[in-house]
């Protein structure tokens, strides 16, 4: 009989995850077998779920891509890196190599990757396969629960970041203070931009002031355009928007200063008004921008590192995974919840 793993299996589109059995996979060449110790819960689990995007992954499958865990048995073959090693699974879970997005420093864009937790099983189980050659090297003295997190929240919001054109000095909104914004508000911070943070909830706020935003505006009470006009003299230089509510992202072009550039994280399922003439007179940059390379990976886990970004992170078991999708939903989870297995 095969051995088997207790996993969170999205049996059929909808919120619910079924805890169970699931069979251990032997891995192929470029593969390892990783024994988990933490995996973060992004809200793209929640979308991926729900089966919320044009492109669905197909149930029955595993989700999960901030995984966290020890080699415990490599595949045929030559790898980089050793049984023992503390590794990750991330949303980039393998890209093709070879292609014009590959080669030319976008394997984020390859036409022929693979998405962690999406169209292979992820990091919501005791056991997962990694593909060695793009799986996260986990910096040594890393505390599981705490690095998980910027394995997909981190490594999105810096590489947004970086995207976004902003200098040191310049400010910077983060639209969204959930687990890639309140990591946002820190890379920003460490990277020298003056941060603004909006949200819905004033407890995001609190959590935005204490990681170092020097104003906030809370979006229900407050029109944020006005706000940050007349706070930064004429809106944000950049604007990060990582929030789950198409609202925030018609609201980010009335945040930006002429010349500025809008940089969309947010994944939530529908459309935004985009009025043309302000985006014109503006003369805005709008991009969009997914996860970050293998080169940008290293970089965020080297912030980690250093002690410039820490998480706000609460533990959880794997059998919590419904309550905590639950408060995704409802907007109720400050900073990440980590599984520890
Ligand atoms: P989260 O649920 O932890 O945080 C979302 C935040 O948005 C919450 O703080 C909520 O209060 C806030 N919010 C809701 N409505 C708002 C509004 N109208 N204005 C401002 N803020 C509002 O979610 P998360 O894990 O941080 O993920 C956020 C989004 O980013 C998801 O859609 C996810 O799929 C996406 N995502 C994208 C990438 C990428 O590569 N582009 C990577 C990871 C996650
Ligand atoms: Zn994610
Ligand atoms: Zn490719």
């Amino acid at each position: 009989m095969t051995e088997q793993f207790s996993a969170a299996v999205v049996e059929e589109f909808g919120p619910t995850l079924n805890v169970r059995g699931v069979d251990l996979p032997e891995p192929g060449p470029n593969q390892a077998l990783v024994r988990n110790v933490a995996s973060g819960i992004c809200h793209t689990d929640v979308h991926a779920a729900e089966g919320d995007w044009p492109v669905k992954a197909t149930p029955p499958f595993v989700p999960g891509h901030e995984g966290v865990g020890e080699v415990v048995k490599l595949g045929p073959g030559e790898h980089t890196v050793n049984i023992g090693d503390m590794v990750g699974n991330v949303w980039l879970w393998s890209a093709c190599g070879t292609c014009e997005k590959c080669r030319t420093g976008w394997e984020t864009l390859c036409d022929n990757a693979e998405y962690g937790g999406y169209t292979v099983d992820g990091s919501f189980g005791e056991y997962m396969l990694v593909d060695t050659r793009y799986c996260a090297r986990i910096p040594e003295g890393s505390d599981p629960i705490e690095v998980a997190p910027i394995l997909c929240a981190g490594v999105t919001v810096y590489k947004g970041l970086k995207v976004a054109e902003t200098r040191p000095g310049q400010f910077m909104v983060i639209s969204g203070i959930g687990g890639l914004g309140h990591i946002a508000v820190q890379y920003a911070v460490a990277m020298g931009m003056r941060v603004i943070a909006v949200d819905v909830a004033d407890d995001k706020l609190e959590l935005a002031k204490k990681h170092g935003a020097e104003f906030t505006v809370n979006a229900k009470e407050q029109d944020p355009a006005e706000a940050v006009a007349d706070y930064t003299n004429g809106g944000a230089h950049g604007i990060l928007v990582t929030a789950v509510h198409p609202q925030a992202f018609g609201q980010a072009i009335g945040m930006a200063r002429k010349g500025g550039t809008i940089v969309f994280n947010g994944l939530p399922p529908g459309e935004f008004p985009a009025p043309i003439f302000d985006i014109v007179f503006k003369g805005l940059t709008i991009r969009g921008s997914l996860v970050g390379t293998r080169q940008d990976l290293e970089e965020a886990l080297d912030f980690y590192a250093r002690g410039k970004i820490k998480p706000t992170v609460k533990e959880v078991q794997l059998n919590d995974i419904n309550d905590v999708f639950d408060g995704l939903l409802k907007g109720g989870i400050d900073g990440r919840r980590v599984i520890r297995y």
